[in-house]
C-alpha cells in the first residue's frame, strides 16, 4: 500500500463537529484508496491518498457504456472505542461477482479487505459513536479504457471512499410504496443480481413515478408474469405472518433478478435466533393484498445495508392501495432491527463470527 497522507486533513474538532451533524453522504473522510488494473498489468499496488476530484478524458468508457459496479458496507464503533466492521468478506465476495457480471476484473478478497483495512485505520476518526450511528463505505470500480468502441474495458479503475451515516430512522414512520406495473427493475439473464449504477439509473423514473403518486418507495415486480413481489427500490422485502412467538418470518426467494442483500441474509439468521419460522418463498402482489385484508400478514419492512431495516405501511398501486398494520413500525420488525444493530454495535454476543475488527 502507497501512503500519502493528506496535509489538510481536518483538526479532530472540526471532523468531530461534521459526524455530530448526521445525515449521510454529505461529508467524506479525509483519505480514499485507489488501485488501478489493467488487462497487461493485472491488479497495481493500491495508493491511499487525500480525498479528492480525480481527472478522465472525455472517451473514458464507463461516460458513454455504464461499466461501473459498487458495494455498501458499514463500520461500527464497539463499546471498547475500536471499530468493527459488519460481514465484510460477503461485500467482497459479491464485488467480485458483480466484477463478472459487468465484464471487470474480479479484485481478489483480500486486497478488497486491505484497501477497507487501510482507510479505516487512517480515517478511523470519522466512526461516529451513538448506536444507529455508522461509517459507510463505499467500494466502487469503473472502466477507464479510453476509447468510444465497445467492449470489455481493458483498463479499471477501483475506488474507496467513506462517508458518516448519522442515524436517520425515524420510528414513527412506515415508508408508503408505489408497486410498479410500468417499469421493470431486472430479468432472468440481466443485471439484477449484480451491484451496478446502471441498475440505479435505470430505476430512477420509476423513482419519480412513485413520488408523483405520493409514495416515498418503488416496489419491483417480476418482468415475466409481473405478479412476483421482488425488492424495494435498493433494498430487500420481509413479511411477518402471524404474530408472538409462532409468527413466520419471510422474504422473496432469489431468483437470479433480486439483488442478494447481505442484509436479508443476515436477518435469515437473526430471525431465528429469536425464535421465528423462517421462509425463503415466492409472493405475489395478490398474497400481499389479501395477506393484509386477512390479518395474517401482520408487518412488512424492507432491509438494507444504509437504513438496516425500515417499517413499510401504506402500498399503493394500479390495483389500489392497502395498508400493513397502524402505519406504525412492527413489534417483531423492530426486534429485529435492535438485534442486528446490538450484533453491529457488539454490546451483544457475535454468535455468527459476523464482525470483523479493524486493527
Ligand atoms: C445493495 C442492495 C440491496 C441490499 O443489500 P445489502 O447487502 O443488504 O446492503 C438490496 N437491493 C438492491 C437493489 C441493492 O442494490
Amino acid at each position: 500500500m502507497k501512503i500519502s497522507l493528506n496535509p489538510h486533513a481536518k483538526d479532530a474538532a472540526t471532523r468531530d463537529a461534521l459526524v455530530a451533524e448526521g445525515g449521510f453522504g454529505k461529508y467524506y473522510t479525509d483519505h480514499m484508496v485507489v488501485c488501478e488494473w489493467s488487462e497487461k498489468e493485472g491488479w497495481g499496488e493500491p495508493e491511499l491518498k487525500p480525498y479528492g476530484p480525480i481527472s478522465l478524458d472525455p472517451a473514458t468508457a464507463v461516460f458513454h457504456y455504464g461499466q461501473e459496479i459498487f458495494e455498501g458496507m458499514k463500520a461500527y464503533r464497539q463499546p471498547d472505542g475500536s471499530i468493527s466492521l459488519f460481514r465484510p468478506e460477503a461485500n467482497a465476495k459479491r464485488f467480485a461477482k458483480s466484477a463478472a457480471r459487468l465484464a471487470l476484473p474480479e479484485m481478489p478478497e483480500a486486497l478488497f479487505l486491505e484497501t477497507v483495512d487501510a482507510l479505516l485505520q487512517q480515517d478511523g476518526g470519522w466512526v461516529p459513536n451513538k448506536v444507529g450511528e455508522s461509517l459507510y463505505i463505499r467500494p466502487f470500480m469503473f472502466a477507464t479504457e479510453v476509447g468510444l468502441g465497445v467492449r470489455p474495458s481493458n483498463k479499471a479503475l477501483y475506488m474507496l471512499i467513506a462517508t458518516p451515516a448519522g442515524a436517520y430512522f425515524d420510528p414513527s414512520k412506515a415508508v408508503s410504496v408505489w408497486i410498479s406495473t410500468e417499469y421493470v427493475r431486472a430479468a432472468q439473464g440481466g443485471t439484477g443480481e449484480a451491484k451496478c449504477g446502471g441498475n440505479y439509473a435505470a430505476s430512477l423514473v420509476a423513482q419519480k413515478a412513485a413520488a408523483k403518486e405520493g409514495c416515498d418507495q418503488v416496489v419491483w415486480i417480476d418482468a415475466i408474469e409481473r405478479k412476483w413481489v421482488e425488492e424495494m427500490g435498493g433494498m430487500n422485502l420481509y413479511f411477518v405472518k402471524g404474530s408472538g412467538s409462532s409468527a413466520t418470518v419471510v422474504t422473496p426467494k432469489l431468483t437470479g433478478t433480486l439483488l442478494p442483500g447481505i442484509t436479508r441474509d443476515s436477518i435469515l439468521s437473526v430471525a431465528k435466533d429469536l425464535g421465528y419460522k423462517t421462509d425463503e418463498v415466492m409472493i405475489s402482489i395478490d398474497d400481499w393484498r389479501e395477506g393484509v385484508a386477512s390479518g395474517e400478514i401482520s408487518e412488512i419492512f424492507a432491509c438494507g445495508t444504509a437504513a438496516v431495516v425500515s417499517p413499510v405501511g401504506q402500498a399503493k398501486s394500479v390495483m389500489g392501495t392497502w395498508v400493513t398494520g397502524d402505519g406504525q413500525p412492527g413489534v417483531i420488525t423492530m426486534q429485529i432491527r435492535n438485534a442486528l444493530l446490538a450484533i453491529q454495535h457488539g454490546t451483544v454476543v457475535d454468535t455468527h463470527n459476523w464482525m470483523s475488527a479493524v486493527k
